[in-house]
């Protein structure tokens, strides 16, 4: 049954506002633009339609859509890989543009989609898409092509990274969430398997990935990483299930159950997992920051567009202050956040060595707190703009209108991330006088 009513009209983003356009920012250079326009050309020509397919399975409820969903995201993450979008680890000599900027200027463009002039009408984005291209180009690629073996790389990464196999990265268990050193998966390694056994939750792609990275304990030991082929998700002992979510319809977050999975001792990555899954963390907190931003843009503009044409009392509602302040507020943060972003991403691919700087990760942190939390604000202001619209799938799907509220803790809780910047701030050693000062005073 289609849920839409007749009654109610789309909204059709028809006003090109040059603010909410990053091709026109003036602080993306000749090259960046160059990449972008192709980007978005792809966007329109390839995926679109694969796109507007997904969408549309939202509005049918009382039928089965999840193996139609299936299809459609293994087949758009295919196209992806064939255009060099997936990961952008590989071939780094033939662009002109940095492999960490890329990755930001495709979150970004794939979240937010754009008006195009040649169809006279907005390209929509879909952040639960670019949610599952970072799980498996980024969050699964990287970590793999930074300790693999070339063997290893030749069996477990290629096939990701060229052929696009879609691929999971799986941390997060249910007694480890945030603080993921209570992780308890173990792995078990004996001269030629490793069992792993244990439970994980929250996994985006789990269930359609052919290979995920799997965290967990050396025989309840130290935190080690190992590489599941998933053999179609038919491996034995195995088992994988969606779990249902509000926003980010599209990916595929699952549980994942290890019940004395046999895997190849070949599979095992050496060092530690959590060098390992820290070791991208900088550029996973820059391509967030990336996703955020275009989600935030397409927001906007929904709220723009929605403003401009509805009428009540007399009146457009954008002749009310209380609807125009907050859109023009959050389009001057978001190109404020977009300059930050930029220069974060050029300086990363200019000096690899800053992935280890400790301060960069921190302010590459603040950035995924700032960008996510405009988001989630540019999210409910869009929710507030609409009315009693913002409540209805009609309105909210092609909006994506709680995507955002997912990452105010996905890749990191920004609770506890501030918690800790914070903290950092604040840590204080005090002097030996102080010391001698205050001891008498507690003996007292
Ligand atoms: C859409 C989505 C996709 C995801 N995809 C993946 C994936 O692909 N792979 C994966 O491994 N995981 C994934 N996750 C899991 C994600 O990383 C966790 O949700 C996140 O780490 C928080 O853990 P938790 O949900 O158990 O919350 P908890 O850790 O239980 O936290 C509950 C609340 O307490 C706060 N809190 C906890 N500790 C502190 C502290 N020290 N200071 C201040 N506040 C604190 C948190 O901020 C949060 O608000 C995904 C999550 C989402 C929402």
């Amino acid at each position: 049954m289609d849920i839409r009513l007749a009654d109610f009209e789309g909204i059709k983003i028809q006003k090109y506002v040059i603010e909410l356009d990053l091709l026109a920012s003036p602080i993306l250079n000749a090259k960046e633009k160059e990449f972008l326009a192709e980007f978005y050309d792809f966007l329109e020509r390839d995926l679109d339609k694969d796109l507007r397919a997904l969408e549309e399975l939202n509005y049918y409820v009382e039928e089965p859509t999840q193996e139609k969903k299936r299809e459609i995201v293994i087949r758009i993450m295919k196209k992806l890989a064939e255009n060099g979008y997936y990961s952008t680890i590989l071939n780094a000599d033939e662009y002109e543009v940095g492999k960490i900027t890329r990755n930001a200027l495709i979150a970004y463009a794939l979240c937010g989609g754009r008006w195009s002039d040649y169809s006279e009408r907005y390209i929509a984005g879909n952040w639960s898409i670019e949610m599952g291209r970072l799980a498996g180009g980024t969050l699964y690629c990287n970590p793999v092509n930074y300790k693999a073996t070339e063997p290893q790389k030749e069996r477990l990464l290629i096939p990701v990274t060229k052929d696009g196999a879609v691929a999971a990265s799986a941390m997060t268990e249910f007694n480890a969430g945030s603080d993921i050193f209570r992780m308890e998966l173990n792995l078990q390694v004996t001269d030629d398997v490793v069992i792993a056994k244990g439970k994980k939750v929250f996994i985006t792609n789990g269930m359609i990935a052919d290979y995920i990275i799997l965290y967990g304990r050396i025989n309840n030991g130290p935190l080690g990483a190992v590489i599941v082929d998933t053999q179609n998700q038919q491996l034995k002992n195995f088992r994988s299930a969606r779990i249902r979510t509000y926003g980010m319809n599209d990916a595929f977050v699952s549980r994942l159950i290890f019940d004395k999975v046999e895997l190849p001792r070949e599979n095992l990555l050496q060092g530690n997992g959590l060098d390992i899954a820290f070791h991208q963390l900088t550029e996973e907190r820059l391509v967030i920051g990336a996703e955020a931003l275009g989600d935030a843009m397409k927001k906007l503009l929904y709220s723009h567009t929605y403003a401009l044409h509805r009428r009540q009392f007399e009146k457009r509602l954008h002749q009310y202050q209380v609807i125009r302040f907050p859109i023009s507020a959050n389009i001057r943060q978001l190109n404020l956040l977009i300059t930050a972003l930029i220069n974060y991403t050029r300086e990363l691919d200019k000096r690899p060595d800053l992935g280890g700087s400790k301060l960069m990760a921190a302010q590459a942190m603040g950035l995924k707190i700032q960008t996510t939390e405009l988001a989630f604000e540019s999210a409910v202001h869009c929710f507030r703009t609409m009315g009693g619209r913002g409540f209805i799938r009609q309105y909210s799907n092609p909006i994506g209108l709680l995507d955002p509220y997912c990452m105010i803790h996905g890749g990191g809780s920004n609770y506890v991330l501030e918690d800790s910047e914070s903290r950092r701030f604040f840590k204080y050693k005090p002097t030996r006088r102080e010391v001698e000062d205050i001891i008498p005073r507690i003996d007292l």
